[in-house]
């Protein structure tokens, strides 16, 4: 069985997931667990993740979801070795 892939071009949209209009962007800063799962499976199929990871970083978010983590109020998110990787690239 074939199965169709799709890969990123130079013309492919670069539209966060985020704001489709399927998307409640409250999810991004929501307290339920739930929730925050499940924003962090919207953003591993955003084409921006790395650069929203990244931005969030240096803005220094510490509150919501950004690139797949979440950001706390003490300004420090949980980053898994392969995370860690990913930013410093
Ligand atoms: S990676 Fe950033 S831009 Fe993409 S869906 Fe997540 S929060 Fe939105």
């Amino acid at each position: 069985m074939s199965e169709i892939i799709s890969v990123p071009t130079a013309s492919t949209p670069t539209v966060p997931a985020c704001t489709r209009p399927d998307v409640d962007p409250e999810l991004f800063f929501s307290d339920s667990k739930a929730d925050i799962a499940f924003a962090k499976a919207i953003c591993r199929r955003c084409p921006l993740q790395m650069a929203c990871l990244q931005g969030a970083i240096a803005r220094g978010e510490h509150y919501g979801v950004f690139g797949g983590r979440l950001f706390t109020p003490n300004g420090k998110f949980a980053r898994s070795a392969r995370a860690r990787k990913q930013v410093a690239a």
